[in-house]
């Protein structure tokens, strides 16, 4: 098995290999979960591929079933321990989306009835036509 990439100056590495501290939520051999410094709602995690991937894109997707698998399990951790109604979960990627750590990464975040948060959705379509195009135009890039 090819060794595991790691990057000695990124701030989720030194936590992962416990340089730096954290308040550590779930791990495995492959996912480290830990709370969010600065959550959007108490018990908002970031879950960690312990590999050092910057964005999802590039991301082994053969390690998909272990980070998904971790984070349902961390996810009903949280519905368990906070009472919250549901949770986004959340991967920012590149600065445009607002990525400030590039170590790929999910936000878990859990979710209240009425707790005013919110993702806006400016974006609108002409029309079906025009949804029906741009669909057929990703759809070349994602052949
Ligand atoms: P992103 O904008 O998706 O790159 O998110 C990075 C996240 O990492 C932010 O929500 C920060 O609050 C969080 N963060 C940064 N440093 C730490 C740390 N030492 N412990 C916990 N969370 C951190
Ligand atoms: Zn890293």
């Amino acid at each position: 098995m090819p060794a595991r990439p790691m990057d000695n100056d990124c701030i989720f590495c030194k936590i992962i290999s416990g340089v730096i501290d954290s308040a550590c939520v779930y791990e495995d051999d492959d996912v480290y979960a830990f709370l969010d410094i600065n959550p959007l709602a108490r018990g908002h995690t970031l879950l960690v591929p312990k590999g050092h991937y910057p964005t999802l894109l590039d991301f082994p997707p053969e390690d998909g079933r272990a980070l998904t698998g971790a984070m349902r399990r961390t996810a009903d951790a949280l519905m368990r321990e906070t009472g919250c109604g549901g949770f986004n979960c959340i991967s920012n990627n590149f600065g445009a989306a607002g990525q400030v750590v590039f170590h790929s990464h999910w936000h878990i975040i859990p979710r209240f009835d009425g707790d005013g948060l919110m993702i806006a959705r400016p974006g609108k379509y002409k029309d079906n036509e025009e949804m029906r195009q741009l669909a057929k135009s990703i759809r070349k890039h994602s052949a």
